[in-house]
């Protein structure tokens, strides 16, 4: 197939919507083909299956369920409680916990919903900060966070002399939180290629007196399927998007195992932050949990970290720097200095996009170039490993890489590895 002939045929879906509105229609088939003929390697994305994606679009969206299973606002919730209760139970069998709320409708409104419910306006919280990994509803000055509560960050090890440099000093952790006495310790990131040692933040969360939240947005498909360890029963509150590794639909989750703590959630949530649920969402999260809970999804995790592994093995033999050296997850940052000084993220981004490439730019730890340049780019292989590409393949995706940021983005070096890019999605379809 040629760059020039992406087209691939309509759905009845795309027919449906091109019966209303053909603009639309139009631009929602040129996305499928985007992605069906570009390689994502942007950490947070994923491909869900078929049948997550079918549950999305039904008469669900029509109703208001207001309140939570058996507790209703609205009439005519008989189906929308046992769906809704069919998600909680295989929330809580999925990570081996008691108490789930499947309401929130993003990552970022499940934490907004914890801040709301177990701390005062005011209060302090430690955390890591987004230029080393954090989140931006980790205490970002813009964000709600760090508006109404007070953050405190907890640092990396910048010392190239040792061993574990560019991890959590876990130490220094500690000192930060003995200094400030946080009424919360937030630990999971958006960028951090590294396992998180929960029992260690435990530990230092009792001895200060605080709360332990774990935000294991990136990492929730492969705790799930125990290939990185579990926030339980370390963490007081867990909370989770449902679209990352855990490959469900774009949504929140919010889990304990603490009744207390699990009565307050429920009523920041709703009516605290939220008025009615995504019915519709929350059916396509009780699928993608139902997918989770499956054999074939361990191998799928497995194989996310395995792929990691290759492709940041390849690029430190292509002579990158990786931020920590490497990876023990499904991501990986590239300090891009390392191969060349002038080159940024924002280019390198740019470039790789010309090719079929899709990727993020991303600070490094202490990065001197601001936000919209970096020094980084963050890759992870959760959508190529749905796609079915092994270590060989993600082998040939470092190369490619390389061909892209080697010739600085030079058009006709970019359109060969275009070609490459088509031939190997070819060769790896989307799910359908
Ligand atoms: C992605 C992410 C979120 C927010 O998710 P949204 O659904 O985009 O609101 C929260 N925390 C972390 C650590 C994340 O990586």
């Amino acid at each position: 197939m040629s760059t020039t002939d992406l087209t691939s045929a309509p759905t009845e879906l795309d027919r449906t919507i091109a019966e209303t509105d053909p603009d639309v229609a139009r631009l929602i088939a040129a996305e499928r083909d985007r992605q069906e003929h570009t390689l994502e390697l942007i950490a947070s994305e994923n491909h869900t299956s078929p049948a997550v994606m079918a549950a999305m679009g039904t008469c669900l969206t029509n109703k208001y369920a207001e309140g939570y299973p058996g507790k209703r606002y609205y009439g005519g919730c008989t189906f929308h409680d046992e769906i809704e209760e069919l998600a909680r139970e295989r929330a809580k069998r999925l990570f081996k916990c008691q108490f789930a709320n499947v309401q929130p409708h993003s990552g970022a409104q499940a934490n907004m919903a914890v801040f709301l419910a177990l701390l005062q306006q005011g209060d302090t919280f430690a955390s890591l900060v987004l230029a080393d990994g954090g989140h931006l509803s980790h205490g970002m000055k813009l964000n709600f966070s760090g508006k109404y509560f007070n953050a405190v960050h907890y640092p990396l090890i910048y010392d190239l002399d040792d061993p574990r440099f560019e991890q959590i000093d876990y130490d220094a952790v500690r000192d930060v939180c003995m200094e400030h006495k946080p009424a919360m310790i937030l630990c999971g990131y958006s960028a951090y290629p590294r396992v998180i040692d929960f029992a260690r933040f435990r530990a230092i969360a009792d001895e200060c007196g605080a709360l332990l939240m774990a935000d294991i947005a990136h990492i929730a498909g492969l705790v799930a399927a125990g290939v990185h360890p579990s926030p339980f029963p370390h963490a007081h509150i867990v909370t989770t998007t449902t679209h990352k590794t855990l490959r469900g639909p774009r949504g929140g989750l919010i889990l304990t195992n603490d009744e207390d703590i699990a009565k307050k959630i429920d009523r920041a949530v709703f009516p605290g932050v939220q008025g009615g649920p995504l019915m519709h969402v929350i059916a396509a999260k009780a699928v993608a949990f139902h997918e989770a809970l499956q054999t074939s999804f361990t191998d799928y995790a497995k194989q996310v970290v395995a792929n990691a592994q290759a492709l940041a093995g390849a690029l430190v033999g292509k002579g990158y720097r990786l931020v920590s050296g490497g990876t023990d997850n499904h991501l990986m940052l590239v300090d891009l200095r390392g191969k060349d000084a002038d080159l940024t993220g924002a280019d390198a981004e740019r470039w790789l996009e010309q090719a079929g490439i899709i990727t993020n730019k991303n600070g490094v730890p202490k990065d001197p170039r601001k936000p919209m340049y970096t020094s980084g780019l963050r890759l992870g292989t959760p959508a190529l490993t749905t796609r079915g590409l092994k270590e060989n393949e993600l082998q040939l995706v470092a190369e490619l890489i390389d061909r892209v940021l080697d010739a600085k983005g030079d058009e006709t070096v970019c359109a060969q590895v275009r070609q490459d890019v088509v031939d190997l999605c070819e060769r790896f379809p989307m799910p359908h």
